[in-house]
């Protein structure tokens, strides 16, 4: 069988052919679960995607290095994992629920543009923010909410068939009563609901829990399409029982997203598309908490939001905010600052450099270690990233471990974390004909020193290139410069 090659294939000892044990906590149970995909070697996993009415902010970004993380974990233990990422171009209102204004049209209105052309432009920006924190994006389905709009009209069509949708005015409403273990996730108290921040529910509603399938157009909509209910458009939770129906078929292992979807975008999800199929939705919910920033999440509407754009801007590799991130568990509150990004800049520099001296002193060979699996073992307990990180730097700069050891443990590392440690990212990497000409000469003074064995001049010139910006390694080529970023 193909997939028992895939999954045991790569090991060598007999002591650990059988699948690894890889634990999440899912928030349907609430408890920390051994991960078992419904087919062996595969898992489908389902990413709620961005509303792409402006740029994705840093909080945005968390949750898809945090769905890169589970989607890397898995890849290492064999998997194969199809993954999606929606991008929502439709039907998402200001208040995450059925009020406010279309995100799409304040997006649209506000560069002056169609939605189409928004969509185009933030959806590319997406998609290049994750390359540059190093998500394989190649490796992922993007689809649209626009081209899937035949899709949620039919799913839509099934539920109100089966009884589970009423027709109001201005569109088509899940009846919510009709579903009993709607809330499920997280357990959401629907009485809370009744008495909650609803106040401009739609008075047709039979509960303030009720949400649009499909909404009516108002005279000057800039999207919308015929349906069964007039023209309008797809409320916002139907595009993704619709896509990951599509894509991944009706019961998909994981679905990831932030822990502001649990309450109602999530429960909207599962109350549609079990609704439809009878079946379980999803297998696997996870989610990630918040980034904060100072005691605030992050969040447009706040207007504290901090983009990729800015962090680059000020020098700092991507990668920094990547290594940033992994530096919390993935369900833990995680505060940005620009200080405590310069520290995750720093530590990263200095792991490169560990790395690129371990591959040097190692010539590359590899050797299984003990540090190597006290890290996977941290990893698939539920993504311990901060454990992984500690048991990678200790293990780095113990001398009890042999060079081959170390450069397997960053081999493993490298496929967890997505850091370029075992490709040192070149991106600051200086060509010499780019050097200033008074560091060009400083450098071939300390080759000079370094020919001719005079180690205190090779190290006083070094501290001098140093002091003028400029980081010195010694590769196996010989010496790479780079820049320093602080
Ligand atoms: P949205 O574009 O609002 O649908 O959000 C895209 C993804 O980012 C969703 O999974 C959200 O739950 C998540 N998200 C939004 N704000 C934050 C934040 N401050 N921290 C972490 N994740 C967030
Ligand atoms: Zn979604």
């Amino acid at each position: 069988m193909q997939w028992f090659a895939h999954v045991f294939g790569k090991r060598k000892n007999a002591a650990e052919r059988r699948p690894a044990q890889i634990f999440f906590t899912n928030t349907l149970s609430g408890s920390k679960e051994l991960f078992i995909s419904q087919r062996p070697g595969i898992v489908t996993m389902y990413s709620c995607g961005p509303t792409v009415y402006g740029s994705a902010h840093i909080g945005n970004l968390r949750a898809y290095v945090f769905s890169d993380t589970i989607a890397r974990a898995l890849g290492a233990d064999g998997y194969r994992v199809r993954r999606v990422i929606n991008i929502t171009d439709v039907g998402h209102l200001v208040g995450d629920g059925d009020q406010g204004e279309d995100k799409m049209a304040v997006g649209a209105a506000r560069e002056k543009t169609t939605p189409q052309d928004i969509a185009d432009r933030y959806t590319k920006e997406f998609t290049e923010d994750l390359s540059e924190l190093n998500i394989d994006t190649k490796d992922i389905q993007f689809p649209r909410a626009t081209d899937y709009i035949k899709e949620q009209i039919a799913l839509a069509k099934t539920l109100e068939e089966k009884g589970f949708a009423y027709r109001i005015k201005n569109g088509l409403a899940f009846d919510t009563s009709r579903f009993p273990s709607y809330g499920k996730l997280g357990n959401i108290d629907l009485g809370a609901q009744r008495v909650g921040a609803r106040i401009e529910m739609d008075r047709e509603k039979r509960h303030p829990a009720d949400f649009w399938l499909w909404r009516s157009a108002k005279p000057n909509d800039l999207q919308q399409w015929d349906s069964p209910w007039g023209r309008g458009n797809p409320g916002w939770h139907i595009e993704c029982s619709a896509m990951s129906r599509a894509l991944l078929g009706q019961e998909i292992d994981i679905h990831t997203g932030g822990e502001d979807h649990i309450g109602a975008h999530h429960n909207n999800e599962i109350a549609q598309s079990e609704a439809a199929s009878g079946r379980t939705f999803v297998h696997y919910w996870m989610h990630n908490a918040f980034l904060m920033v100072e005691g605030q999440k992050i969040s447009k509407s706040l207007h504290n939001d901090i983009y990729l754009k800015d962090i680059v801007a000020k020098g700092f590799d991507p990668l920094a905010l990547r290594y940033f991130y992994l530096q919390a568990h993935y369900r833990t509150h995680l505060s940005f600052s620009w200080n405590a990004l310069a520290g995750a800049a720093g530590a990263l520099e200095r792991l490169e450099k560990f790395s690129r001296d371990i591959n040097t002193e190692s010539k590359g060979k590899s050797a299984p270690s003990e540090a190597r699996e006290r890290f996977l073992v941290a990893m698939r307990d539920d993504l311990a990233t901060p454990q992984a990180l500690g048991i990678l730097w200790d293990s780095l700069k113990s001398e009890e471990y042999a060079p081959e050891e170390k450069w397997g443990l960053i081999q493993d590392a490298e496929l967890h974390l997505g850091l370029n440690l075992t490709r040192p990212s070149t991106s600051n990497v200086v060509e010499s004909a780019d050097l200033p000409e008074h560091i060009r000469i400083l450098l071939e003074q300390r080759e000079k020193a370094r020919v001719t064995k005079d180690f205190a001049a090779a190290d006083r010139l070094r501290s001098e290139i140093e002091n003028g910006g400029y980081h010195v390694d010694d590769g196996p080529n010989g010496p790479v410069l780079t820049m320093r970023t602080l």
